[in-house]
């Protein structure tokens, strides 16, 4: 016995899917779908998307921002937590990948709730700030390119309410990030960005090792 993060063997996360999961039929063929696509590691754990939708019911979040939509299985569990009004600004580069989001979306009611927005997620960001939407958000997600985590991270902090959440996906990276030999730009703008946090005082923070590793970010009232 050890009261560190246990390890799951395959049997052990077979178990806590069936016992845990209840994923909409919807949900698990979007999933079944990307799974024949060559980029099909993109996309989140079933029991992540479960997670952050209960997050998202836990905070109350109505307006929410997505940086990293690929075939939109994180948006899809998180527009249907939503209440009636919720929304999501969802921003990605990716025709080809949103259209096959756009598709779930529809069918499962939520595509009104989505504000897809093709183009760099910097610009989409900034442009929130420029039309006054600072402070008006309750829950982002971060997953895109991981070069730009650390700008996304401070638009989107500025989008956050006092006591929004930002989730930053990844986190872990496979385990890269503790390997110091490693020197892969994409490891050390994560490494960079987790040392960051870890010292950053305007957010409590939480790592957990749910998927490829889920930084949670809540911003602060104060500076403290
Ligand atoms: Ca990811």
């Amino acid at each position: 016995m050890s009261n560190r993060t246990i390890e799951l063997s395959d049997r052990l996360y077979q178990y806590l899917l069936d016992v845990s999961l209840r994923e909409p039929p919807l949900f698990k063929a979007l999933r079944e779908e990307t799974a024949q696509m060559p980029a099909r590691l993109m996309q989140i754990s079933p029991e992540q998307g479960q997670f952050m939708a209960l997050l998202v019911k836990l905070i109350g979040a109505r307006r929410c921002i997505e940086v990293g939509v690929f075939t939109g299985y994180s948006s899809l569990a998180v527009a249907s937590a939503l209440p009636e009004r919720g929304e999501i600004v969802a921003c990605d580069v990716s025709e080809e990948y949103t259209a096959v989001a756009r598709r779930y979306w529809k069918q499962a009611g939520v595509a009104d709730r989505i504000r897809l927005r093709l183009g760099p997620a910097t610009d989409t960001l900034q442009s929130l700030l420029d039309a006054d939407e600072a402070g008006r958000f309750d829950f982002a997600f971060i997953d895109a390119d991981k070069t730009n985590y650390d700008r996304y991270y401070e638009l989107v902090l500025q989008l956050l309410r006092p006591g929004g959440l930002v989730a930053i996906d990844n986190v872990l990276w496979h385990g890269a990030v503790a390997d110091p030999d490693d020197e892969d730009e994409d490891t050390m703008a994560l490494r960079a960005l987790n040392d960051k946090l870890h010292d950053d005082t305007r957010v409590d923070i939480s790592m957990l090792p749910i998927g490829d590793g889920l930084t949670l970010a809540r911003k602060r009232e104060t500076d403290a």
